[in-house]
């Protein structure tokens, strides 16, 4: 395979993979931005070994590694992707990234120990120009941070281990952020003093520094501003990817590696806004731990009204207009299904039904579109947060299904963690049924007031459960 071809091949790879962002930017082209990408990808990694079996001239002990990694690795991939269930999809992306920052290292590790087998030098004692130690620096720092803050980030998510720097609540202490900065800049430092003198005790000192950096950098963001931090390490991860691609003069790692890097970038920026949270005020950390106190503190007790599955059924039934809003626990439930059916037998009473999704409903962004689409609920009937808020107040009916903090009002209180952070409006909505299966707060850990309006109604239980008993009584 000749040089040309191979640098055909990555341009059609890359072009792909442009597509593929592009159909991934909505859900009715969702489908043909996957097949994008996986096609990209097919081409990039086909090359790729191609492209090694000709430099490896022969020599199949190395080739055989190659094939084993690709084996091993894809089929473990595709096992994990195909029985993951959607709720558990953040932290096998955070997975995902930590294993990308930790080949990025590998491979830094290994061009700086063999320069010659990865073409950087071309003699023995010929030294790794300054250029190429910038590249390995910059590449082996952001994977080790990408690694060890992808591990936190994984535990944060789970929220299954007991260990302390996996939970939820931010870890603080003083001098957090004047300690972190002096562990930069020393990073910084090393770097530059590896870049003169290609020192490898400069070297592994800054690769040590960065993965305590990643972890001290995640451990105060509190779990209610993860899908930010996922999304930043997606950038990170990209970026470290680039700086490797450079390194080994492989232009499909640079290319893909910046499209994993600004489309990351982009991401973290959109799901700030769709927070009201400033990017470094997410970075800096401590959001939820006041929140939580705020919840453990001397909260009066108050009583919300409940109702049954009928109740709730009877009032859906006799609406003319109804706005579901789906949240994490109908992921959790799987209840997707059973609200395509109960949204088709309200449709055939002649109700008017629309979903309204908010931005980072659910656990990782575009959570409730995926799970709705896997429903096949039409995508007219499915609504962004800014074009469905103004119809919550002609709504006859406001159905939260498993959501809390998208709906928390506390959002428009000036002082609440979550002030600013833009809500779906279902509180203007002229009655308002709740399902959730207890009072417990949501994922930033606030109370809502909205559970204790005179028009909302209460349903506890399951939400698969609630809602097949409602589509049962419709019927
Ligand atoms: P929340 O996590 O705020 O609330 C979900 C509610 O679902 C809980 O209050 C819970 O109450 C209820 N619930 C859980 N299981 C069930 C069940 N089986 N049946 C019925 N109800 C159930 O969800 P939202 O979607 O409103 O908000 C998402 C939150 O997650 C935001 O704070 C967001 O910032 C954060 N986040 C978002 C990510 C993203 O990218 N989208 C990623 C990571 C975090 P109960 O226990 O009483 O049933």
């Amino acid at each position: 395979m000749s040089l040309n071809l191979v640098t055909l091949l990555y341009l059609v790879a890359s072009v792909c993979f442009i597509q593929a962002l592009k159909g991934l930017s909505h859900p009715t082209t969702s489908i043909r931005g996957n097949f994008f990408g996986m096609t990209g990808m097919t081409i990039a990694v086909v090359t790729t070994a191609a492209l090694i079996i000709k430099l490896a001239d022969g020599h199949m002990a190395g080739l055989a590694w190659v094939l084993l990694g690709l084996v091993a690795g894809g089929g473990y991939g595709a096992w994990r992707a195909k029985t993951v269930e959607m709720t558990k999809m953040p932290e096998l992306v955070a997975f995902f990234h930590s294993m990308i920052g930790l080949a990025a290292v590998f491979i830094a590790v290994a061009a700086v120990a063999e320069p010659m087998a990865f073409g950087i030098v071309h003699s023995a004692d010929e030294p790794i120009p300054a250029g190429n130690r910038l590249e390995l620096f910059l590449g082996a720092a952001i994977g080790a941070i990408t690694f060890s803050g992808s591990v936190i980030a994984f535990g944060k998510l789970s929220g299954t281990y007991k260990f302390r720097l996996f939970k939820g609540a931010p870890v603080v202490f003083a001098g957090q952020h004047m300690l972190n900065l002096v562990l930069g800049l020393t990073t910084v430092g090393l770097g530059l003093a590896f870049m003169a003198t290609g020192s490898w005790t400069a070297f592994f000192a800054m690769l040590a520094l960065s993965f305590v950096l990643g972890v001290l950098i995640i451990i105060p963001i509190g779990g209610a501003d993860m899908p930010v931090v996922v999304s930043m390490l997606n950038s990170y991860s990209g970026w470290a990817a680039a700086g490797i691609g450079f390194s080994l003069n492989n232009s499909m790692l640079i290319i893909a590696g910046s499209l994993v890097g600004s489309s990351g970038a982009i991401l973290s920026y959109i799901m700030c806004k769709a927070m009201n949270r400033a990017f470094i005020n997410v970075i800096l950390g401590g959001f939820g731990g006041d929140a939580t106190a705020a919840v453990a503190g001397d909260t009066p007790q108050r009583t919300a009204k409940s109702g049954s599955s009928d109740d709730a059924a009877f009032i859906l039934g006799n609406a003319e207009s109804v706005i579901i809003v789906p949240g994490y626990g109908l992921a959790v439930a799987r209840a997707q299904h059973a609200v395509k059916e109960l949204a088709h037998k309200l449709t055939e009473k002649g109700v008017s039904v629309k979903y309204a999704i908010h931005p980072v409903a659910g656990r990782m962004p575009g959570h409730m579109n995926v799970l709705l689409a896997e429903a096949e609920v039409p995508y007219d009937q499915v609504f962004e947060m800014e074009d469905i808020n103004a119809e919550f107040g002609q709504a006859d009916v406001a159905i939260i299904l498993g959501a809390n903090d998208v709906v928390n009002p506390a959002a428009l209180q000036k002082g609440s963690p979550i002030y600013g952070m833009p809500i779906l409006e279902a509180y203007k909505a002229k009655t308002i049924i709740v399902n959730k299966r207890s009072m417990a707060a949501g994922y930033a850990g606030l109370d809502n007031e909205l559970f204790y309006l005179d028009k909302t109604m209460m349903v506890f239980g399951d939400a698969k459960k609630v809602v097949e008993d409602m589509v049962k009584a419709i019927e």
